[in-house]
This record gives structure tokens, sequence and C-alpha cells, in this order.
């Protein structure tokens, strides 16, 4: 039986560049001792403090249909947290609970999009975005970052292509740059919004992990609050990946029809899971900032390792998860690289160009295992980047 064009094609085109990410798993398997760097799942799990929140709220009777927005107190919490952190005057009408921050993405384009509308997103990007756009029926359009700006996009390359595009994706701090926008950046990109009436999809599910500078969301930036539609998660804030709980913050109009949309799909977030999220989020910034530190420690780690040579270089590495190590000294690609490092040392990474073009000779390593195993891992990757540089 044939299945429809649409999903046969959700993840068409190019290498998807997880080979090296198989391979490891594969490794592992069959015994290997391999340093994973690849994928952002932290090292802790869910704090036990939240799963009691979790289990006294099911077993308080929390299991049955729960709000399809989103339990209204969670929907609270979430628009106060907003409003503290951003000044935009945010109440619950503005607020849409998802599971996770992947169905926000995919929801938001369905609210911006039609069929065949093209939508703009920035290249080094998070593996999913293409096969989302597509999921929701746009054509994505790349939009290079270069690595001489550090990978802030210029604002005049998104403008180029923006005439006729309905909406544009950005993600800020980014995955997997681990580069946060500058005040500059964001700005560029409203102008270019307002000019050309493009809807802004924010991307802020690292929004508490930041190294330097200060999270902006471009919500708050004059003109674009009724524009700007913000995706949130308690995935990479709370250590709560397999919790699936994240949101949509924008316009109540918009809101209003994502919830259309949610009764016809997802119908809601477990309650137990809301009452979790909600949980968390009142513990407040120090859950936070504690859940972030181990990222910010490694990123300081990884800066005095790297600051003693040459070969490899690094992105500023600003917030997220990430860094982005510069390897074209080497003369290899992300992709030969990866493959040689995971042969001869162990050691698994993801190469730049799973992540668009724009990030070819490159190589993106996950902060996600302890600090002397970390620092380990990238000692012996400096010293095969320069047993291998000609
Ligand atoms: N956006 C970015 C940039 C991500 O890196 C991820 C996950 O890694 C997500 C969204 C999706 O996160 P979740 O669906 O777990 O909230």
């Amino acid at each position: 039986m044939k299945l429809s064009d649409w999903i046969t094609g959700l993840n068409a085109g190019g290498s998807d560049g997880w080979g090296v990410f198989y391979k490891a798993r594969e490794m592992k398997a069959a015994g290997e001792a391999v340093l994973e760097l690849t994928i952002g799942e932290h090292d802790i799990r869910t704090s036990d403090a939240i799963l009691e929140a979790m289990y006294r709220s099911a077993l308080g009777g929390h299991t049955g249909y729960a709000m399809v927005p989103g339990v209204n107190s969670l929907r609270d919490v979430v628009a106060e947290r907003i409003a503290e952190r951003t000044g935009v005057p945010t109440t619950r009408n503005n607020i849409m609970i998802t599971p996770g921050g992947q169905s926000a993405l995919f929801s938001t384009h369905c609210a911006v999009c039609d069929t065949g509308d093209t939508a703009l997103f920035i290249a080094p990007y998070y593996a999913t975005y293409p096969g989302t756009l597509r999921a929701a029926g746009a054509v994505p359009v790349c939009v290079d970052a270069r690595a001489e700006d550090a990978f802030q996009p210029r604002a005049g390359e998104i403008a180029a292509v923006a005439p006729g595009a309905k909406s544009l994706l950005i993600n800020s701090p980014n995955n997997p740059t681990g580069v946060v926008y500058s005040r500059a950046t964001l700005e560029g990109i409203a102008s270019v919004c307002m000019d050309n009436d493009l809807w802004l999809i924010s991307d802020e599910v690292y929004d508490t992990q930041v190294w330097k500078g200060e999270h902006i969301s471009p919500r708050a930036l004059p003109g674009m609050a009724e524009r700007t539609l913000v995706v949130g998660s308690m995935s990479k804030s709370h250590a709560m990946t397999g919790s699936r709980v994240g949101w949509i913050a924008g316009p109540e109009e918009v809101i209003a029809r994502l919830i259309d949309l949610a009764t016809t799909t997802t119908y809601g977030v477990p309650g137990f899971i809301q009452d979790a999220a909600e949980f968390a989020l009142l513990q407040g910034p120090d859950l936070e900032e504690e859940v972030a530190a181990p990222f910010r420690r490694r990123r300081d780690i990884a800066r005095a390792i790297l600051a003693k040579q040459n070969t490899v270089g690094l992105i500023p590495a600003d917030g997220a998860m990430y860094l982005m190590l510069d390897i074209r000294a080497t003369g290899k690609s992300g992709e030969e690289f990866a493959e040689g490092l995971l042969a001869e040392e162990r050691i698994a990474t993801m190469p730049g160009e799973s992540f668009g073009t724009a990030a070819a000779g490159h190589l993106r390593v996950a902060m996600t295992i302890d600090d002397d195993a970390f620092a380990d891992a990238l000692t012996r990757l400096v010293s095969y980047a320069e047993r291998i540089t000609p």
C-alpha cells in the first residue's frame, strides 16, 4: 500500500548526519567504552522532588483528561514567569501548554503557514527543524549564519529571502552552536519581520542556560508581541526531557486557534505531568541554575583546555549545553573528523554537517558527561586533531 507523499517526504533531503551517533550506540552495545558527546540529554535525571509532585498528583486523581489548553494554574505560572522575565504583559490566555517544545514548534508553524508557504529558518539548526516545517505543510527555506560572524545571523541576508515568506524561526540560546543572539542581532531580525510582515517563531527552550550577557526574548522588542510566538519547554531548564511538557506564548487569538489544533491532535498534556511542571517552576530560578550549572562549568573546562592550543577553534559558547568546535585547520570535514575520532579515540560527537552546510568543518560537542570524563574527552579530541593536521 502506498503511503502519502507528505509522510514519506518529511525527512527528505540530505544526510541526516546521525551515522556517528548510531555507530557509537552499536559500539557501546558491543561492550566498548565510548564517550558520548552527542545528544542534548542531561547526565542528571528529573529530581526526586519533581517526581514526587508528579506521583502525588497522580495518586490524588489527576489522571483523567486534563484541560486541553493546559491546567489554569500552570498557564498562570508560565504567564507570570514570562511577564516577570520579559516585562511583556502575559496572562493565561497568551499561553497554551504543549507536549514539549517539539510539538510547540509544529503547532506554531501550522498556525501561521498554509500549505506551500515559505517558512524561513536559520542554519546551523536543530536537527528536527526542516522536517517540522514540512510536517506543517510549509516549504522550509534556510538562511545560513556564518562561522566568521560567530553564527549570529545577518539581518540583511534574512531580508533578502523574506519577501513573500510567512514566518521566521530562530533559536537563542542556540542548538547546535551555543551562541546567544545579541540585542543587535535580535533587533535586526525584528525589523526584518516587521518590514516583511513575517511571524517570528522564537524557540527559547534553552533560556535558562546563558553564560554571558542575558537572554533576550524578541517578543519583548517594540512592536513584536503581536507577531511573535515563543516556544518554551521544561525539558532543558528542569531536566524533564521525558515528561514532554512545554508551552507556546503568543497573542490571545493565536492561542485560541492553537487550542483547536490541540483538540484535534494531542488533546492536551497529562494532568499529573502539568502539576509536576507547575511544582518545578514554583521552585524558582535556584533549581534552574542548579540544572544549568554543570554546562557552565564544563564550558569553562573546555575553554581552559582549548586555550592551550591552536588547532581546534571554539565558537564563543555563551549558552545551551553544546560547544561548536571549528576543526577546519585539520583539513577534514566534520563528518570525517567525527568518524575518525570515534574509530581512534572512542569519542562520539556530532558532525557540524548534521545541522546544515553552514556548520561544515565543525563539530558539535554536547557537554553531557561528568566533568572529569568531559575534560579527558576534550583533551583527547585536541590531541587527535593535532595528530591528523598536516
Ligand atoms: N528546540 C531545540 C533547539 C532543541 O534543542 C530541542 C531539543 O533538543 C527542542 C526544541 C525540543 O525539546 P522538547 O520537545 O524536549 O521540549
